[in-house]
């Protein structure tokens, strides 16, 4: 079996792996990085750019190191729906010849992407079932174990092959009070470490911290504190979070009706997650909510709250201070809306710690405190697992060989301390970086 690390090890995003056995193959992911997506178009919805521009802004992973395999591949697995994992789909995925097979949300995200770039999907788009097993060869299956992390129906993969099987853990957290979907199949995942795991692909982002992520239901109880608890009379109330983190948007929601403010989404990426989650029954935000998409439509919109700012509640893009999200634009005035003192302004995430981010999110925050708002940040838990859930899944699926991935290598290394500390050989736990090709 060869593991191809095609792109994700070297930094944080453009997710790619592939699976070789037997002169077929399986991708796992194939995703953006966003730092430099962000750097190129100054937001983070994807929109039409030539697939030459993603490969020189380092925004797409490099690809060649498949280039004597491409005919093998039988199929491309996005593990879950975001950027960092299905974002390049429409700049690569028509190089191979063989279908995607996503759960129904991610494959819902899918066509959304397909649609808003007014492109087709040259490959077939075939939606699979969290739990469900499909056999794509004689040698090759594929299944998709629900695993919690912050977006809907996100997976572990496992690649069932002759010569073994391979866990892809990218991303994921151990919830186990998830406001949506539900906990991680652990049943499952115990069941495949006895019956033997070759290789966990393993998400490391949080591997030098000591502890366990908290609960999503942990993050609902601040939001609760901040957006009950606090008087918020005569003022506006802004909330910003991830577009594609539903379960955060449902929350935000059931505060919002209980604050009785009629709630507004203002942005693309809001609309485009949301409505791929109603597509596929998910939820129904359109009911409770207004969605208003393009630029003259939020403008309108924002010059009728502006008159009532008590009465609505406004939910929008720009949580990581993307110079062209709305947040960003109402601060700095290209949409016409007075922040008065003691408006509220909630941060639902956490910065994501790339120095484009912290530079822009900086900038925000000046603008925003010259007005004299009150700033909640980080009201929010993290979709990622840190290193005691690592710990879990490793002890869970008992793998002969530990793959860091998702990461840059003081990470990686953190991973591969706890595999060592765990009673791992080095020899069992190496440590890739993008293009190498791993034969087990
Ligand atoms: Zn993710």
């Amino acid at each position: 079996m060869k593991i191809y690390a095609v792109s994700g090890y070297s930094e944080v995003g453009r997710n790619m792996t592939c699976i070789e056995s037997n002169n077929e193959a399986v991708i796992l992911d194939m995703g953006i990085d966003l730092e430099n997506y962000i750097t190129l178009q100054g937001h983070d919805d994807l929109e039409f750019i030539s697939t030459k521009q993603m490969t020189v802004a380092k925004a797409i992973p490099d690809i060649s190191v498949l280039k004597n395999i491409k005919k093998n591949v039988l199929a491309i697995i996005p593990s879950h729906g975001h950027l960092d994992h299905i974002g390049a789909i429409p700049f690569l995925s028509a190089k191979f010849n063989c279908p995607i097979i996503a759960s129904p949300y991610t494959a819902s995200v899918i066509k959304a992407i397909m649609k808003d770039k007014r492109q087709d999907l040259k490959n077939d788009l075939v939606s699979l079932k969290l739990n469900k097993k499909i056999k794509l060869s004689d040698n090759f299956s594929i299944e998709l174990v629900n695993m919690t992390h912050s977006i809907p129906q996100a997976s572990t993969i496992i690649v069932h092959t002759p010569e073994g099987k391979v866990a892809y853990a990218n991303d994921f957290k151990l919830d186990n009070n998830p406001t949506l979907g539900d906990k991680p199949n652990y049943k499952r995942l115990k069941q495949l470490g006895k019956e033997g795991i070759k290789a966990l692909i393993i998400d490391s982002l949080y591997a030098d911290e000591h502890r366990k992520t908290p609960s999503e239901s942990i993050a609902k109880e601040m939001l609760r504190d901040v957006m009950l608890n606090i008087d918020s009379k005569g003022r506006a109330v802004i909330v910003s979070t991830f577009s594609s983190h539903i379960a955060r948007l449902k929350s935000i929601i059931e505060f919002g009706k209980k604050m009785k403010r009629k709630i507004v989404f203002l942005g693309r990426s809001l609309a485009k997650y949301t409505y791929a989650a109603e597509d596929i029954g998910l939820v129904k935000f359109s009911k409770k909510v207004e969605i208003c998409t393009y630029g003259k439509q939020i403008q309108k919109k924002l010059d009728e709250i502006e008159k009532n700012r008590e009465k609505y509640l406004i939910v929008c893009t720009g949580h990581q201070a993307e110079p062209k999200a709305v947040l960003s634009k109402i601060a700095t005035g290209k949409y016409r809306f007075n922040l008065l003192p003691e408006d509220h302004i909630i941060f639902s995430c956490s910065v994501i710690p790339s120095e484009i981010n912290i530079k822009n999110r900086k900038v925000l925050e000046k603008l925003l405190l010259q007005k004299k708002v009150r700033i909640f940040k980080d009201i929010h838990q993290s979709g990622h697992g840190a290193r005691e859930d690592h710990r879990e899944l490793i002890k869970m699926l008992n793998p002969e060989y530990v793959l860091p991935s998702h990461a840059k290598l003081d990470k990686k290394q953190a991973l591969q301390n706890l595999a060592l500390e765990m009673g791992y050989h080095k020899y069992n736990v190496p440590i890739l970086k993008n293009g190498d090709i791993l034969e087990l």
